[in-house]
């Protein structure tokens, strides 16, 4: 991480690939933690976020300029002195260093998993529909949904990691889902889930997009992952007693000017349930049930998920920037190595 970004971080600005950092595998000292080979590194929204100055308090760290950013990712375990943690182990670490091989603190170690792939289910997709965007939307979708039978939900960034995923809980409750995505390819993707009105916001005004919440009968569950506008129209179309997950906010996450937000008052005229949420808070309410069913739904087919892969460390920065703008379609991963 090598300079704060005031808009889109910049490769090569913001973040810089440095190839002048070697460690030798064979002497290297673990003090008591594990020599990891990484493998696939998850490209997250929040981590936008982090490029701020360190002096900005918010639910997680800002990254340290001049160090190795750091985020959710998958290695192989060559070498460990931690008891518990073998050789030859695939796990996952919520602060993998974006590196070829990293030792991580061992401070982190407690919140390692070790990943054993389900026969024909690739290990990125660990970072993915079984990691953390598929438990963000599992998870807030159990613990702040509500779904009953008939009622309509609108989701955003409905080709996303966690947006796919939303729409098609969504349908195996058997509501009417709106979609909102920013391109016809990731239109038809959403439709392919089951996505019953789907529109392209990049090419749909505010005024068209309150006509389309409008005909299709109001909002009762809004998914948001934009913010902005969207979420001023999806106030402004909320059903009585809707209920709001409040899980992203993207389109303020490159751009700090203000929006104008005419629909505030709906909050209160609609009985709105407002619902913000870190993921983390629901793992320990709802891993062990996430354990059990999804991967199963993932081998069945029942959940479909879609990968943006990004080929090589040195290409991280512009995964980062992809992720931002909008140029993936699903889980963003940067693969370090194959193996
Ligand atoms: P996605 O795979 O959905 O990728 C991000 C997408 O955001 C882009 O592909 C793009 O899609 C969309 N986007 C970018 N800029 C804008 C904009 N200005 N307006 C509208 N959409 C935009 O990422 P994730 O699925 O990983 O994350 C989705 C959301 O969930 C994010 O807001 C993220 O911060 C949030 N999140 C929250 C968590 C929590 O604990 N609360 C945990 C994990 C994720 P398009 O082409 O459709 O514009």
């Amino acid at each position: 991480f090598n300079e704060v970004p005031s808009g889109y971080p910049e490769p090569g600005k913001t973040t810089v690939y440095d190839a002048s950092g070697t460690i030798d595998l064979d002497s290297v000292a673990l003090n008591g933690s594990v020599l990891v080979k990484v493998l696939y590194l998850s490209a997250d929204p929040y981590m936008r976020g982090k490029m701020r100055d360190a002096s900005v308090q918010s639910y997680s760290p800002a990254f340290t300029l001049g160090q190795p950013i750091t985020g959710l990712g998958i290695g192989k375990v060559l070498k460990s002195e931690k008891e518990g943690i073998n050789a030859g182990e695939y796990i996952s670490l919520p602060l993998i260093e974006w590196a070829e091989y990293t030792i991580p603190p061992v401070e982190i170690l407690p919140y390692h998993e070790k990943i054993v792939p389900a026969k024909g289910v690739p290990l990125s997709v660990y970072l993915g529909a079984l990691g953390m965007p598929g438990r963000t939307a599992y998870h807030a979708w159990k613990e702040f949904a509500h779904a009953k039978q008939g009622e309509t939900a609108f989701v955003t960034t409905a080709a996303g990691a966690v947006g796919l995923f939303v729409v098609q809980l969504a349908k195996m409750q058997g509501l009417k889902v709106i979609a909102s995505v920013g391109s016809s390819d990731k239109a038809e993707l959403a439709k392919s889930v089951g996505a019953d009105v789907v529109f392209n916001y990049k090419e749909t005004s505010r005024e068209q997009m309150d006509e389309i919440l409008k005909k299709e009968g109001g909002v009762d569950i809004y998914w948001d992952n934009v913010g902005g506008s969207t979420l001023d129209v999806a106030l402004g179309n909320a059903n009585s007693r809707a209920r709001f997950i409040e899980c992203g906010m993207i389109s303020g996450y490159n751009n700090k000017n203000a929006i104008t937000m005419q629909n505030l008052m709906r909050i209160i005229t609609q009985r709105i349930a407002i619902n913000g949420f870190i993921v983390s808070d629901l793992y320990p309410k709802y891993n062990s049930e996430f354990n059990e069913i999804v991967p199963k739904w993932v081998l069945e087919g029942k959940m479909k998920y879609t990968e943006d892969r990004t080929q090589g460390l040195e290409f991280g920065g512009e995964a980062l920037l992809e992720l931002q703008i909008g140029k993936n379609t699903g889980k963003k991963i940067v693969v370090v190595a194959e193996e």
